[in-house]
């Protein structure tokens, strides 16, 4: 069986855990801590805050900016569901727009329509870890005085031309951007999630409200001489990061080097092996982009039955999945076709994402070409 994704963890992560789980401290703690310090290293951000899952870091991210109920926040239905939930959270709501023709991503120019007198931010989306035009999308939002928050879910280690510069997403260009650490990301911890910022008292309002809005947190408390009283000043939740899992998500953040450059090279032979082949479209990078291809997303024929290919290939023992889905399609979003997102549409309904993962053989991804093209010819 060829999989979607194979996580690259081994006895590091396991030896991570154990020094944990023997310490006697297992919820956040100094490992949450020092994990926070080494991904604000590695993305060039001021601060990182550490939470459990990428959804709740939206959740807060939506929050800090005080997005609240009867507020619109623009974004794309072409995305994992919880880009979207996590604006109805704050009893706000989404306002879809499509996406760029020949891409994955918001389409920056339909933005400045979708602005209204309730528009709160942009929530833009770095889709399958491809960046999306952050230099249009902030210029946009820099006229109409609207903060811009990037979700990152699958952007960690992909790059962004900044300037002139090659910078790592998560570096201050947006205002917050927002990660993941769910194992079919690029790093796993099981579960997880990180806010970045270059903005002090946003990171001091995360960190309040992942905590229970408790104004001391326990390890404060624990580490004082002096008897220490809490308080909580506001309303919050528990989305902490465990201990364990940012142990293991120091050992991952140091692999993702060498992971993304594998993903990089595993890529570039499958847009290879993929020219000239009738009808089946690679993806593409943006001059401005460099992807850590989280995912690599193949549009197919359009004479081509998209269930059928995939049914076919998982017959042939090769894992696939169709392309990412449209939120607004899903019942709380209004269940039915919008004409007005139609690219995003298209791309749910013709377009496959193929098995990608650091240790993927030649001979593996020769296989996944070959029955693919064969899957291609016998359901059309
Ligand atoms: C995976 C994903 C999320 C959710 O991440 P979790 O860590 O599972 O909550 C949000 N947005 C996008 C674009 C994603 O791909």
């Amino acid at each position: 069986m060829i999989p979607i994704m194979r996580p690259v963890m081994d006895e590091r992560e396991a030896d991570a855990v154990r020094r944990v789980i023997l310490s006697g401290w297992t919820t956040q703690g100094p490992e949450v801590a020092a994990f926070e310090k080494e991904f604000a290293a590695f993305v060039g951000a001021p601060y990182a805050c550490a939470v459990s899952s990428c959804t709740t870091a939206l959740h807060l991210a939506l929050l800090a900016l005080d997005v609240r109920e009867g507020d619109e926040v623009i974004t794309v239905s072409h995305t994992f569901i919880a880009t979207a939930n996590a604006i109805r959270y704050c009893g706000a709501t989404p306002v879809f727009i499509d996406i760029e023709e020949g891409g994955f991503n918001i389409d920056p120019e339909l933005i400045e329509s979708a602005i209204t007198s309730k528009t709160r931010a942009i929530l833009c989306v770095h889709q399958i870890g491809m960046p999306c035009n952050l230099e249009k999308i902030i210029a946009v939002a820099a006229e109409h005085g609207l903060p811009v928050i990037e979700d990152a879910a699958c952007g960690i280690g992909s790059e962004i031309n900044w300037k002139g510069n090659w910078e790592r997403i998560g570096a201050p260009h947006g205002d917050i951007a927002c990660f993941s650490f769910h194992p079919r990301k690029i790093m796993n911890t099981g579960d997880g999630g990180m806010l970045t910022t270059a903005n002090p008292e946003w990171d001091a309002k995360f960190r309040l409200l992942r905590q229970h809005g408790m104004s001391v947190p326990d390890t404060v408390r624990h580490g004082a001489a002096k008897v220490i009283f809490e308080s909580y000043p506001i309303v919050g939740y528990n989305y902490r990061m465990t201990d364990i899992q940012a142990a293991i998500g120091r050992e991952q953040l140091k692999r993702v080097p060498e992971v993304v450059a594998r993903r990089r090279k595993i890529a570039d032979r499958y847009t290879a092996l993929l020219a000239g082949n009738a009808g089946i479209e690679a993806p593409t990078e943006p001059s401005y982009a460099r992807s850590n291809w989280q995912s690599y997303c193949v549009r197919l024929p359009n004479n081509v039955d998209q269930k059928a290919v995939m049914q076919a290939m998982l017959d042939a023992g090769i894992a696939t999945r169709r392309g990412i889905m449209c939120a607004h399609r899903e019942a709380p979003y209004g269940g039915k076709s919008d004409a007005t997102l139609a690219r995003s549409e298209s791309a749910q309904d013709e377009c496959i994402i193929l098995p990608l993962y650091a240790q993927m053989t030649s001979d593996e991804q020769d296989t996944v070409v070959e029955t693919l093209k064969q899957s291609c010819l016998v359901n059309a």
